[in-house]
């Protein structure tokens, strides 16, 4: 299996990366990929945010590159953080009103003052098993109302920052059409959440995440596990034919 185009990568408008946007679209097409989403994260996100007003700024540079680079699709996306069990994500209607492509996540530590019992559960689950099932059932919730309250096109690695109930979530991303995402940085989904999602009919997407330039577009990780769950190219949106 092999993908055609990215959909998860950072750019320096997000803390952790320094990747600028046109070093970004020129590794993209060496590559071959045909359309790439630029996906950084939410404004909330108290330590890797994007600063709000720099969303117009991506948006304008983005703009340029399209224009200089008319051979590849080039989106302007988010990793928004999913901020609570009530679903809300850090995406507000003017943001996007200029955005193509919404990825949710959650991220632990983001934002804390907003659900603060959904990071401290998360926190406490290695710790005893009540701690966790009370964490996954949060979790589950969060993203579970975060699907049906927004248009989300992909959830990032479902399950990598705190447990979830991948049945629950599978059936809800399949009725909101919302793909699921196999991260090829982090484990999630694993095989066996593959497996199960499968089930309902979700469609995956395979992304590489890179925080540099050299990760965009690889996914080998991301592949082995979609093998190994027993997917074909029809079951991932960015696979080729
Ligand atoms: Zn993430
Ligand atoms: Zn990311």
């Amino acid at each position: 299996m092999q993908i055609h185009s990215d959909y998860h990568m950072h750019s320096k408008y997000s803390g952790d990366s320094k990747n600028e946007l046109e070093a970004i679209v020129q590794r993209a097409l060496e590559l071959g990929l045909k359309e790439i989403a630029i996906t950084d994260h939410g404004p909330k996100h108290d330590g890797y945010g994007i600063k709000k007003a720099d969303y117009w700024l991506i948006r304008k540079e983005i703009d340029l590159l399209k224009e200089k680079y008319p051979q590849i699709h080039i989106l302007l996306g988010i990793e928004a953080n999913i901020l609570g069990t009530d679903g809300e994500i850090d995406l507000d209607e003017e943001m996007r009103e200029i955005c193509d492509w919404v990825n949710a996540g959650y991220h632990f530590g983001s934002n804390l003052r907003y659900d603060l019992k959904i990071h401290l559960y998360n926190f406490l689950s290695r710790y005893s098993k009540s701690f966790y099932k009370k964490a996954k059932e949060l979790n589950t919730k969060a993203m579970v109302n975060a699907m049906m309250r927004n248009p989300i096109n992909m959830i990032t690695h479902p399950g990598s920052k705190g447990p979830i109930d991948i049945a629950e979530v599978a059936s809800v991303a399949s009725q909101t059409e919302t793909m699921l995402e196999i991260n090829n940085a982090h484990g999630h989904l694993t095989v066996a959440e593959i497996e199960i999602a499968k089930q309902y009919g979700v469609k995956f997407v395979m992304c590489s995440d890179a925080h540099r330039i050299e990760k965009i577009g690889l996914v080998p990780k991301s592949i082995e596990r979609a093998l190994a769950a027993g997917l074909t190219p029809d079951d991932v949106y960015n696979a080729l034919q």
